[in-house]
């Protein structure tokens, strides 16, 4: 039964929520502001945080940057506005996905649902494991889910884990957008094409030596994006 950590100040929000989402075979734990949050991560390590944005004291990018500083726990982050702002700023802080409200329990259970099939990626087989693949500098062990910059380990949410060891895979040459989107969200690729843009700007934060001028991860205007190989 996967646990879920409810993170969600008004009462009776929770309260519906729990109830819908236990029917659908969840087990929920609830926490009511930033610092609850945090302490119930910590001792109930849940398989998935379903966490709104706007909560008293602690906001909810505060509980999201500090869990994903330590943790790649799923977290589906809940915004009240259906503002630009606040899904780019949840993604940038390490959000897996985002719902704004209002929505059904039945959206948010296929939204959590898509995320817990992603987050325990696709099943090993020894002919599954691939080699590692380096260029540039960068070495990532998909086996090991292991990213060295320059020789220094570097962790990297699963997204962006998934979008460097891809690009990394085709160094040298141009992967189109689209393609970058296929493989590394597949169907699951929802809301704009932003989304690709915020985690290549993510990236190039960890990899690149100024990331204001790019050398590993080169734009290709109006096509998409090549790992240099050299
Ligand atoms: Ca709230």
């Amino acid at each position: 039964m996967p646990r879920l950590l409810l993170v969600e100040d008004e009462r009776s929000i929770a309260e519906g929520l729990k109830v819908g989402l236990e029917a659908e075979g969840f087990q929920v734990a609830w926490a009511r502001d930033g610092a609850e949050a945090v302490t119930a991560w910590e001792r109930s390590h849940p398989d998935l945080i379903v966490l709104d944005l706007m909560l008293p004291g602690m906001s909810g990018t505060e509980v999201c940057r500090t869990i994903r500083a330590r943790s790649d726990v799923p977290i589906l982050m809940l915004t009240a506005r259906d503002a630009e702002v606040d899904r780019v700023v949840g993604l940038e802080i390490g959000a897996d996905d985002y719902m704004t409200k209002p929505f059904s329990t039945r959206e948010l259970v296929a939204r959590i649902r898509a995320i817990l099939r992603r987050s325990s990626g696709p099943v090993g087989t020894p002919d599954a494991v691939e080699a590692p693949v380096e260029a540039n500098g960068v070495r990532v062990d998909r086996a090991r889910h292991e990213v060295l910059v320059d020789g220094a380990a570097v962790e990297l949410p699963p997204k962006e884990f998934e979008l460097l060891a891809t690009l990394v895979e085709h160094a040298g040459r141009v992967m189109t957008r689209n393609q970058l989107i296929d493989e590394v969200w597949g169907s699951d690729y929802f809301g704009d094409t932003k989304t690709l843009d915020v985690h290549i700007r993510r990236l190039r934060g960890r990899v690149e030596v100024d990331p204001r001028a790019p050398v590993r991860i080169q734009t290709v205007r109006g096509v998409g994006y090549r790992f240099a190989d050299a």
